[in-house]
């Protein structure tokens, strides 16, 4: 319990590349800590990682929120994208931390938790309606409409990386082509780039990057535009790694210059940064 009086509440962010936690009270993180995922590891490696991880926080928080890539549905787990985590379907991820650290744990997809985190402490406070992309090793999304998040009837609502980028597009790792992920996410920019024999990271400066990341955020901007014509969110929150890196956003602010005015969406960075989906699945934990 924290000074003001509000519990403190531990969360995880699990993703392909990192796995995150912090302890956050009042919307804030107070302590942190990270290291990499080890995604061959397995779930069972991945819940002993996370358990250990937060091991000396458990007296000090009354519950655990946990973010992670993938489809969560009653408390289990599906891989959406199993090139991203291999998740086995099904895994009975809530249960299983619940027996390993003796506390409440609630448990929700990545994007949703991003937005939620956004919705409730960051740009999207004060609106009504609210959708987060969140661009980094894949693309995760999140509504919030009528001040509530929308999880869809089987978990799936807001999966924004795999809506239709480009028919002609290469197959994405969820099984369909052309998606969103598979052309505009900082893995699917790492992939082109070693396909075409240039160095990886993909940073902005030579002509053939450049080329990448204007046809990563053209795509964002048509993806928008849908958006705004499918449900007219109030505000769209940009973040993630490469949505928060230098001059992505305005590259997409400018591929949305060749759409019609009434469909460009107001747009605006992730104020919580990196931290959207941790703020997010505390906060979420905390309202269970
Ligand atoms: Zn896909």
């Amino acid at each position: 319990v924290t000074r003001t009086g509000e519990p403190a509440v531990i969360a995880v962010d699990l993703g392909g590349t990192r796995l995150r936690a912090a302890l956050v009270a009042g919307g804030r993180v107070v302590r942190r800590r990270e290291q990499a995922t080890q995604p061959a590891h397995g779930a069972g490696a991945w819940i002993e990682a996370m358990a250990a991880l937060v091991e000396d926080w458990r007296g000090q928080a009354g519950a655990l929120g946990i973010a992670t890539t993938g489809v969560i549905r009653d408390g289990r787990w599906f891989a959406l994208n199993p090139e991203v985590l291999p998740v086995p379907a099904g895994f009975a991820l809530v249960t299983e931390l619940e027996c390993r650290l003796g506390l409440p744990v609630q448990a929700t997809n990545d994007g949703h938790a991003a937005a939620w985190g956004e919705f409730r402490h960051g740009s999207g406070q004060g609106s009504g309606s609210c959708i987060c992309l969140t661009i980094s090793t894949g693309i995760g999304g999140g509504i919030v409409m009528d001040g509530r998040l929308q999880r869809g009837g089987a978990g799936l609502a807001g999966s924004l990386g795999h809506v239709l980028a480009d028919p002609a597009g290469p197959r994405c790792g969820c099984g369909k082509v052309g998606c969103l992920e598979a052309i505009a996410s900082g893995g699917a920019l790492e992939v082109m780039a070693r396909e075409g024999g240039y160095p990886t990271p993909v940073r902005a400066g030579p002509a053939w990057a450049e080329r990448l990341l204007d046809r990563s955020a053209q795509a964002v901007a048509r993806a928008l535009c849908d958006l705004r014509a499918l449900i007219d969110p109030e505000i769209v929150v940009l973040g993630g790694g490469l949505g928060l890196s230098n001059g992505f956003i305005e590259r997409v602010r400018r591929g949305l210059e060749s759409h019609p005015r009434i469909f460009r969406p107001r747009l605006e960075k992730a104020a919580l940064g990196g931290d959207a989906g941790l703020i997010g699945a505390a906060d979420l934990a905390l309202a269970a």
